[in-house]
């Protein structure tokens, strides 16, 4: 009796391991895998099929395609909540810096169903926020391309005017947005109780508000202020150019809102500058900056140092400026920090733009965990995974899907090589690929092989609440 039941055992198991060899799509087989999520970090093989992970396991495996990464880490394909634009050219850029799902979640937009219509069939994962900046633009019909550049900047809205940016921002979030949008440096003559009314409507729908917030300390008072009194969740974009010499201390007072029971999170890129339009309010305060101050920004098509001068000219052109206003002790305070998640803040515009665009998650991987070993493989592979997906989920349940290497995870992985790793771009080259992200799997389909594009595939989703 006990013999029989060992053969029919046997004969289940054979059965069962042949229908997983059927049903593999992919293996990737033999590599080193990282997992935030369990802690896992050890050599296994992946099992995908129909765009999921099926099984991670020592046992080996066989599938219709497979991927060798002896020697190479694969981890969750990296999350960036932070990355403007996005067009195809944008996409190709991230997947071969690693990232598999891309997130407008700063800036947003204020036509959620227009804006998810647009990238149907993109090569990476996609989602949007309903942006304050946006809305306010739409409602006072600010003629800004990118940032409001006349009224949604520099006027006070009429009650009726609050009014309909608060139903903009209300519609957005029914129709699917992930998040609400903020930039109070944009915006300057929005008043406090128009942006409480947006962190009331993030309280009552259970949203995050992403706000560039003013700089320094002030700043930051502020927004905990607007969190702390609507009970919003807030994360805090890109600490680094916010806080710029105040870094440090504003992640102490991060931690403490934290402590107090606040939700309140942030994201760090890894640069000493920073990038916008020169025509934004963000720069207004430049107008009558000494001179010392202007050489702060830089016209990087030429490489050049701004002067009163310069900066008057360029401002009526239009364009991409760099701003020189951080240290790379202050970046890395950011980047190290166990609060930040890691976020591009990706700007590519015409052609050109900040080399953050191509190089964030590799140049972290390259120059903080492997040179600097002041970061721990698996800490960045937390903050580029499993923090993002964690900071959504409460609102977008298909995130708990996301950012972990377990059976029944979307199958978005990256692979590289940790010898290897490194960002390539620079301010005046920015649209350099980085090196060591050799494989790149968006639902289960290569984007990358062997740090090139595989041509043809769009097997990037949205992400996007009720989908
Ligand atoms: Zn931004």
């Amino acid at each position: 009796m006990r013999k029989l039941a060992r053969i029919l055992l046997i004969a289940i198991a054979a059965c069962y391991a042949s229908l997983t060899a059927q049903t593999l799509d992919l293996v990737i087989a033999d590599g080193r895998v990282l997992d935030p999520e369990s802690g896992l970090d050890a050599m296994r093989n992946i099992g995908i099929s129909n765009g999921r992970i099926v099984t991670i396991t020592s046992d080996p495996l066989t599938g219709r395609a497979t991927i060798d990464a002896a020697g190479l880490v694969t981890s969750p394909g990296f999350i960036d909540l932070h990355a403007h634009q996005q067009t195809a050219e944008t996409y190709r850029y991230q997947a071969r810096d690693g990232v598999t799902t891309a997130f407008e979640l700063e800036l947003g937009t204020s036509d959620v169903d227009g804006w998810y219509a647009a990238r149907a069939g993109s090569l990476i994962n996609y989602g949007v926020s309903i942006g304050h900046i946006p809305a306010r633009m739409a409602v006072m019909r600010d003629p800004g391309r990118i940032f409001p550049t006349a009224d949604a900047a520099h006027r006070a809205a009429s009650p009726a005017e609050v009014k309909r940016i608060v139903q903009l921002i209300e519609d957005g979030i029914r129709k699917g947005a992930v998040s609400i949008g903020a930039g109070f440096p944009y915006t300057p003559a929005a008043t406090r109780e128009e942006l409480t009314e947006v962190f009331r409507i993030a309280a009552r729908e259970h949203v995050s508000v992403h706000a560039h917030i003013r700089g320094g300390v002030a700043g930051l008072d502020e927004a905990l202020k607007l969190a702390e009194e609507t009970r919003a969740a807030l994360h805090i974009v890109h600490i680094n150019s916010a806080g710029t010499s105040a870094t440090r201390e504003m992640l102490e007072t991060i931690a403490s809102a934290r402590s107090r029971g606040l939700d309140v999170t942030t994201e760090a890129y890894p640069y000493a500058a920073g990038m916008t339009e020169i025509q934004s309010a963000n720069l207004d305060s430049y107008q009558n900056a000494t001179e010392q101050r202007l050489a702060l920004l830089e016209w990087p098509k030429t490489g050049e140092r701004l002067t009163a001068e310069s900066f008057k000219k360029y401002r009526q052109i239009g364009g991409p400026v760099v701003i020189h206003t951080n240290t790379e002790p202050m970046v890395a305070a950011a980047v190290n920090s166990p609060l930040t998640m890691i976020a591009s803040d990706s700007y590519w515009d015409n052609g050109t733009g900040h080399p953050r665009t191509t190089g964030t998650f590799s140049r972290v991987l390259g120059r903080y965990v492997r040179e600097g070993r002041s970061l721990t493989l698996m800490d960045a592979i937390r903050k580029m995974t499993l923090m993002p997906a964690e900071r959504l989920a409460a609102r977008v349940p298909a995130m708990k899907a996301k950012g972990r290497l377990r059976a029944g995870a979307d199958a978005d992985l990256t692979i590289f090589d940790p010898a290897r790793v490194i960002d390539r771009s620079t301010y005046r080259e920015p649209g350099l690929p980085p090196v060591g992200i050799r494989h790149v799997i968006v639902n289960g389909v290569p984007v990358v092989r062997d740090e090139r594009l595989v041509g043809g595939g769009a097997p990037g989703r949205a992400v996007r609440v009720g989908s």
